[in-house]
Order: C-alpha cells, then structure tokens, then sequence
C-alpha cells in the first residue's frame, strides 16, 4: 500500500487513522498515494491560524511579509535544494508533460516573487495602506478624510482545483499572506500529493513564520462551518461545488466572504481583417493548439471556442488540424510527447461526455474520442484522450453552455464584428478572451465589447507576438478572474490581490490624527522646525514631520530669460509680452513651471555631502499659481513618508513640497522621492 498523504495542521504533520482513497497515476492507473482527512481538528486548524499565524504575520510589516516570500520563493526555486526538481518528477504522474509543470512549478515560483516584489514597491513598510487622496471635509483644513486599508484578524481558506496543484496554491498564498493572513490550504484530492510534498519543504524551511501555511489534505467537510465574520474562502473548481459554497449558511448567514473561479468558456476571435496571407491567421491558429493541448487542455483559461470570420472557417480548420496531427500523446515522462494524459479516467469521462454534448450541434473535425494512438503510455490504464476540434453549426447552443475540461475546442463562425462579440457574450462571463487582429478599429470595437463579459483580453498580432505571454497566462500583476459564469471573483492583478484581503475603511479625522493612524505626514498636521536642516539627518534620525521653511526668492524678468535661453524652452508665455499678454489665463509673461520647480530646489537644498544620496523623482506636481517677475517664493519641505529599504542601507523618504508666493498663495506642490542612508557616514 502506498503513502498516506498527510495534512499541517496546527503545527504537526497529520496522519488520518484510516486507509484513505486511493490516487492513481493519470498515465499508468498505479497508485501514487492515499488521501484521507478523517479525524483531522478543524477547529484546532482555525483557532491554530487565528491565534498563531495570524498574530505572526501581522507582527510585520507589508515589505517584511515580502522579504519572506522572496526568501521562499529562492529557497523553492534554487537548484542547490533540489526541490524543483522533485516536484516535476512527482508531477508527471497527474499526466503532466515537463512543459506542463513549468506553467505549475516555475510558474508558482514566478507568482511569488512577482507578488513579492509588487509588495516592496507598492506597499508601504508598515502595516496600515493607504487608498485614494485625502478628502478635504471641512473649510478650514482641521477635518480630512481618507480611506486606509488593515489587515482582518481572520483565516484564508484556499479550495484548489487539481488542475494546478503548485501554481494554484502559491497564487492564492502569497497575497493572503502579503495582507497578514494565515492560509488553510485544501488542494483537490487528485493531485494532492504534489501540493503536500511543496508544501513539506515550505515547512521545513522555516521561512514563513509558524501557523501562517497549514494544509488539509482529504475531505474539507465540516470547515466552512468553523469560519466567520473576519475569513475567507477563495475557492476554484466546478460551479456545481462554488454553488454549494454559495450556498453554505456561513456564507449566506455567517458574513464568510467567499471568492469563486469557476467554468468558463474563454474564447478567440480573429479579427474579420485577418487574411491568409497575414501572418496574425498563424498566430491565431497557434494560440488555439497550445491552448488545447498544454496541460491537456485542463486549463481555466484554456480557449473552447474559437470565432473565426465565416469566409475563413475553412482555412481556419485546415490550418488548426494540420497542427493537431503533429501533436503526439503519451505518457508524459516520454521525451517525443507533446501532449500528456487527463488527471484521472473519471475526468476523461467527463470530457467525453461533453464531447457528446458539443456533438448535438456541431462535427468533429479532428480527433476521435474514443481512440488514440500513444507515443508511449498505457492506453488501457492511461487516461489518455486525442485531442478533438469541433466545427459548430450557426445559432449552436452547446459551446457556449458545455466546458470540456480537456483538449477539445470547437470553431463558431460569424459575419460581422457585432456577431462575434454577441457569440463571445454568450458564455456569459469568462476569465480571458483574446482578440487577433492588426486592425486597430476592429481591436477596440472588439476588445469594447467583450471587457464587460471578460477579466483579462489578450489583443495579438505581428506587432506584441514575439513578446506575448499567450493567451492561458495569468501573470501576477494582472488580474486573474471574470465575470458571470467565471465566478465574479477576482484573484492577483498586483497590490489589488493583497488589498481584497483587507479591510477597507473610511477613517475622518483631524489632520495631525490621520498622520498618526496612516504613518504618512498629512496636509494640515503640525510641523516640525529645529535648527537641523532634515538633509544632515540620517534615515534613523528623521522623523515624520520634520520640516524646513526657506527664506524668499524674488524671481526677476532676467532669470525667466536666461532659463529660456539656456534650455531652449522660449515658449512664447516666458517669452513674448504681447503674445503672453493675450493668453486668457496669464495676461504676461509667467516664470517656467520647471524654473519654478529648480529655483525651489536651489532654496531647500542643502548642498554638502550627507547622508541624502540621490533624489530620484517627483510625483504629484501640480503648478497652481501663475509666477510672474517680481514675484517672491519661498518653499516648505516636510517629510512625508520614511520607507527604509530592507536589503540596502538606504531607504526611500518623501517630501512634501509646497511653493508659495508673496501673498501665501500655494504656486506649486509636489512630492520630492529621496534615497537617504539609514546611518551617518564615518
Ligand atoms: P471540484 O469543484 O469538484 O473541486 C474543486 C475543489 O473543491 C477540490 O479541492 C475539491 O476537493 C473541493 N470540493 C469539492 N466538493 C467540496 C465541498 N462540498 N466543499 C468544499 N470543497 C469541495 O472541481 P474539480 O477539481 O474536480 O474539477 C471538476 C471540474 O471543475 C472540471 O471538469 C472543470 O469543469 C472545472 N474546473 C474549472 C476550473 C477553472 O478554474 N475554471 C479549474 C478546475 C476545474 P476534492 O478534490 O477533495 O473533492
């Protein structure tokens, strides 16, 4: 008998008093594990991640939970471990080919660091994040509003498909725990001995603080209802099993917020421009056949229907049938095969069985369902299945009702633009459509009408080809979900993954108690002016607040001449008094914006090597005050947000810089981005 897989569950690794279900091989039917959950404390689970991980995790900061997902990620990735390699080899026995599992393994990896990294860039080295600008709610300045973002004292439950054992967890993970929240991982039974082995060596490398990652491996039933007002479910399968959830009392009655990737029939379309001598016919024809057959055709984002002009059907079939018959099947450890084995023969069935469906309204044209011939594999025990493209009728219901989960797409025609994006709605909602064309019209009609039905649209032609990451990839920092019939959910897409986590909240208050709940200096909050110039403090010795007030400046006619010559920027409103007389909204001549911004620059600057190392941008300029000669600035500098960078000795400080004229009328303002030295040099 073989192995038992085992759950993490509050710090100790499970095994269930009981035989359990047998997982078999996808391309040999011999037995890889067991599974089974019986026995396993639910409830210990829950308190386990509300009580230790949770706590763990939200002890450190966004840029601190970064670190340690990079840090995991490297451990997961470096060859010198040896667990990727261990990985791939477990996963050829879910029918995987090695290009298969890249998308998984590689691909998870890839996930983490992104969100890692998206996680030290766009999150602030503390705990609470800031959404949208500050709201002015009162006249005189003492009352502001802003929207913060915290982390929720709950658990992440993650149910996976088995189609991604790798990848699907890691997506899910690295954001819960970017936004300070354990995970419980349920992956599918099927392919669950592949999540445990990772997950395994997650542990054992002890990155990721004690609590935040436990794993349920067998029957989750019972869970759902040990969670409540401040968990989650994020879950990806069938819509028959996201209906239960949905229907679950803690979802419906408990205040669970439930997140569901489900079926969808993605599509693509080729553009009506498209001819067969344009190179985009092969681009659509190749989209179509990787889409089909990597992972064997077991991919959410996988394209089912294809929408091709009607004049081009033919040439379209031919053409995507040509490619087919050079895809060869087999067992996926065999280096001639292209194309694997479905995760179990249970699954064959069901595409089968949906094959028979799509056949009400359509013909195959390429592949038989029930017959293939192997390069290599056991056709008796190998769930093994040729690849088979369907030609539908007009007005055909099934494509846009029935998901074969497997290597089968069916070719849908159509006459004019609006027809296609009507057919591509028809599937009432899907995780990615792509759109082929070199006709810039065609693209935004077509991309128009199908975002509303659609999470992610690739647009492909000669131009992006060489480059694009296809069709069936979701990538980190793009938005992985749809509407409708995908599930309404909405996973990665950057910071947006880590902040649907979160709690968003309306915080009013006065300006100086915002600065104190947000971290980051707010408009209207107290100053701080000590005789130290804020340039010779070290990032250590910086505080919020601090601030420099600079003397005057009288800008003359002769500085807005010489800056004019000297950059070449003789624009006629600096230069031409009769002209610049005539502009309705400067009547003369005006000092440059920029003279402005540098001659700021030349007031606050403190001039002597320091600890302030580079100045490396400006965000947020706003030019709001006309200057003219004669007229005096002066600017105030306060600090506005302190982001030491972990793995430097440097970190980020943002100013705040406001420019004001004679008569204290704000001329410009702006956010000056500094890199400064976390200590003093000798
Ligand atoms: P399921 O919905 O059966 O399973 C998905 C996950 O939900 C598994 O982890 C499963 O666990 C778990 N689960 C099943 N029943 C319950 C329950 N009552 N409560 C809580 N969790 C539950 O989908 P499959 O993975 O079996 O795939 C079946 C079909 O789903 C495919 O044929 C395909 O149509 C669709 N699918 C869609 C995907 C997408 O992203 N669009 C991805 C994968 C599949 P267990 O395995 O232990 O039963």
């Amino acid at each position: 008998m073989t192995r038992l897989l085992e759950s993490y569950a509050a710090g100790r690794w499970y095994t269930a008093p009981a035989e359990g279900r047998p997982l078999l091989d996808a391309g040999t039917g011999d037995e890889v594990a067991r599974i089974s959950s019986e026995g396993l404390d639910l409830r210990e689970m829950t308190a386990y991640a509300r009580t230790v991980g949770g706590p763990a995790i939200r002890a450190l900061t966004f840029h601190e939970r970064a670190g340690l997902l990079k840090a995991m990620a490297k451990h997961l990735s470096d060859p010198a471990t040896g667990i990727k390699d261990e990985l791939y080899e477990l996963s050829y026995a879910t029918g995987a080919t090695k290009r298969d599992s890249w998308v998984d393994i590689d691909g998870g990896f890839g996930t983490v660091f992104g969100m890692a990294s998206k996680g030290v860039r766009e999150l602030p080295n503390d705990i609470v994040a800031i959404d949208g600008n500050l709201e002015q709610l009162g006249r005189g300045g003492s009352f502001v509003g802003q929207h913060v973002y915290t982390s929720r004292p709950g658990v992440a439950v993650q149910i996976n498909a088995f189609n991604f054992p790798v990848w699907g967890m890691l997506e899910k993970l690295a954001p819960a725990f970017l936004a300070g929240l354990p995970s419980i991982v349920k992956p599918a039974a099927q392919t669950a001995y592949v999540t445990e082995l990772a997950v395994r060596r997650i542990v054992e490398a002890g990155i990721l603080p004690e609590g935040s990652l436990q794993l349920l491996c067998g029957s989750p039933a019972g869970l759902l209802d040990e969670l409540t007002v401040q968990d989650s479910v994020a879950f990806t399968g069938s819509a028959h099993t996201a209906g239960l959830l949905r229907n679950h009392p803690q979802v419906l009655h408990g205040g669970v917020q439930l997140g569901v990737e489900a079926d969808s029939l993605n599509c693509s379309v080729l553009g009506p421009d498209v001819t067969a001598d344009d190179p985009e016919l092969e681009l659509f024809v190749k989209g179509v056949v990787t889409e089909m057959t990597v992972k064997a055709g077991q991919k959410c984002t996988a394209i089912r229907r294809a929408i091709v002009p009607a004049a081009m059907a033919d040439a379209v079939v031919e053409a995507i049938t040509d490619r087919l018959a050079r895809v060869t099947v087999g067992d996926p450890r065999h280096e001639d095969t292209r194309m694997g084995a479905l995760v179990s023969l249970d699954q064959r069935e069901e595409v089968r069985k949906a094959i028979q469906s799509l056949r009400a309204s359509g013909e195959v044209v390429y592949g038989d369902p029930d017959r293939i011939d192997l390069v290599d594999g056991d056709a008796e025990r190998g769930a093994y299945l040729s690849p088979v493209l369907l030609r539908s009728q007009r007005g055909a219901v099934e494509p846009h009702d029935v998901e074969p989960f497997g290597p089968v797409s069916s070719v849908l025609t159509y006459d004019s633009v609006e027809e296609a994006v009507d057919l591509a709605a028809r599937g009432r909602g899907s995780l990615v459509a792509s759109v082929v064309t070199h006709d810039a019209d065609v693209a935004r009609r077509v991309v128009l009408g199908l975002a509303p039905w659609h999470g992610r649209i690739l647009v492909l032609d000669r131009d992006d080809a060489a480059e694009s990451t296809g069709h069936g990839s979701p990538l980190p920092m793009l938005v992985h979900g749809g509407p409708g019939r995908a599930g309404g959910g909405e996973e990665l897409g950057g910071v947006r993954a880590v902040l649907h986590h979160m709690q968003r909240t309306a915080l009013q208050a006065s300006p100086a108690m915002t600065t104190a709940v947000t971290g980051r200096w707010t408009t209207g909050s107290p100053r701080r002016e000590e005789g130290t110039h804020p340039f010779r403090k070290s990032l250590a010795e910086l505080r919020i607040g601090d601030t420099i007030a600079t003397p005057s400046r009288t800008v003359t006619l002769a500085d807005i001449d010489h800056f004019a010559e000297f950059t070449g920027d003789t624009f006629y409103a600096h230069t031409d008094p009769e002209a610049a007389a005539a502009n309705p909204l400067f009547g003369g001549i005006v000092a440059h914006g920029y003279l402005v911004v540098s001659l700021a620059a030349g007031l606050f600057v403190d001039p002597d090597p320091g600890p302030v190392l580079a100045n490396f941008g400006v965000d947020n300029l706003r030019f709001l005050t006309p200057v003219k000669a004669g007229d005096a600035i002066a600017v105030t500098l306060t600090v506005k947000q302190i982001t030491p960078r972990t793995s430097a000795d440097y970190g980020e400080v943002r100013w705040d810089a406001l420019v004001t004229n004679q008569h204290g009328e704000p001329v410009a303002t702006y956010d000056v981005l500094t890199l400064v030295a976390k200590t003093l040099a000798g």
